[in-house]
This record gives structure tokens, sequence and C-alpha cells, in this order.
């Protein structure tokens, strides 16, 4: 089940509640003032992960410069 996160601009709290896919709509209660307006803030479902292995950085690839 993705995990999303709320906030609720009322009391100012941030929460996070575990949601199925078809209650994905739904807002849930404030935990601290049970207020409705509660707003999904971006979901960690689709949380970066580790995307540091890409090329390599540097090293001593060939030389851009024009030399005749
Ligand atoms: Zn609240």
């Amino acid at each position: 089940m993705p995990l999303y996160e709320y906030v609720c601009p009322d009391c100012g709290r941030e929460f996070d509640k575990m949601m199925r896919f078809d209650q994905a709509d739904e807002r849930p209660a404030c935990p601290t003032c049970a207020g409705k307006n509660t707003r999904k803030k971006l979901s960690l479902f689709s949380a970066k992960g580790s995307a540091a292995t890409t090329a390599p950085s540097g090293g001593c690839g060939p030389g851009r410069g024009g030399f005749t």
C-alpha cells in the first residue's frame, strides 16, 4: 500500500497515512483537529531511490579540444 502524506491547513498538522488505491482520493480526517480539509502532499510511493549510478563523471575521456 502506498503511503501518502497529508497536511491539515487548519492546524498545520502533517501526517502520513497508508491508503489503499481505491481510497487514494479520499481525505482522511486530521488526527489533531479531526478536520476534513486535509490535503495530500506528494506521495512517497515513487520515492527516488539511489540514482547515483549514472555515467562516470570526469576521468580521462577523449578531449574535446581541437588541436591540429
Ligand atoms: Zn488539523
